[in-house]
């Protein structure tokens, strides 16, 4: 699944590769899938993209839009898969959930292995949408501040009790970060994946709030993870610290074994000495 930094390079690259293309013929999927959330019809989305010129992608959490200008925006939401850019005369994918052709011979596809949403609104109606209707700040934005950070801990330890773990990945609290970010976040905070966010140290506010915004940073310069796909087709360069390959190895910060746990509906990983 894409999380917020391969979400932010795509969105960067589609900036510096698309942006005044003219859609020659917008098509929606030849493939059938369950898990694809349209909200046009085949036709309609044809009929509306068509002629429409590349305008501005941008972010929000988990959500990336391409304007498409006069008046509307694309959408792409909550997807694992790829979003590709096929230079002219190179081959299309044979499946696809989402095809542009531009009238230079160029195109985009996407195609989605899990689920997402693929979606074509008039531009601003799209804040309407549920997930992106009250958004919280995204930790890329420059609203988000530690001041902010330590703010909206306070906000939430007045409602039900919460952990670590479930702070970075559970109701869009973070918009954009996910399961396979959240790990090496805590492992960089020192912070265990089950630590009660009442219990939590000025202190380790303050390294979770560092750790948050330096990953994302990390992750973003480097092109995303590297089991992710840019608009190339090129895999990113995060390596991450804590996933499944490094289950059973030494922790590379002190070389106790590190650990395996499910844990709020996904695998953690994590090093039982270092992260309290
Ligand atoms: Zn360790």
């Amino acid at each position: 699944m894409f999380e917020l930094p391969e979400y932010t390079v795509l969105a960067k690259q589609i900036n510096t590769t698309l942006t005044g293309k003219t859609v020659k013929a917008g098509s929606l999927g030849n493939s059938p899938h369950k898990f694809v959330w349209y909200n046009r019809k085949p036709e309609e989305f044809a009929q509306l993209t068509k002629g429409k010129v590349v305008g501005l992608a941008r972010v929000q959490g988990r959500w990336l839009s391409i304007a498409l200008e006069p008046g509307y925006l694309l959408l792409f939401g909550e997807c694992g898969g790829k979003i590709l850019f096929h230079p002219a005369g190179t081959p299309l994918p044979v499946k696809y959930h989402l095809l542009i052709h531009f009238d230079d011979g160029s195109a985009l596809s996407a195609t989605t292995q899990m689920w997402g949403a693929m979606e074509l609104y008039e531009a601003g109606q799209e804040q309407e949408r549920q997930y992106i209707k009250g958004m919280r700040v995204t930790p890329v934005e420059p609203a988000f501040t530690f001041e902010y950070f330590n703010n909206l801990i306070d906000e939430i330890l007045k409602g039900e009790k919460r952990s670590a773990k479930s702070l970075l990945t559970q109701d869009q609290i973070l918009p954009g970060l996910g399961n396979s970010i959240a790990q090496d976040i805590l492992f960089q905070a020192r912070i265990g994946p089950r630590r009660p966010l009442a219990e939590f140290t000025p202190g380790q506010r303050r390294d979770l709030y560092a750790a948050i915004v330096d990953t994302l940073h990390e992750i973003i310069q480097m092109g995303g993870r590297n089991d992710e796909t840019d608009l190339f087709g090129q895999p990113g360069g995060y390596v991450r610290l804590m996933d499944s390959a490094s289950a059973g190895k030494p922790c590379p910060e002190c070389g106790t074994t590190i650990q395996k746990m499910q844990y709020l509906g996904g695998a953690c990983y994590f090093c039982p000495k270092c992260q309290g």
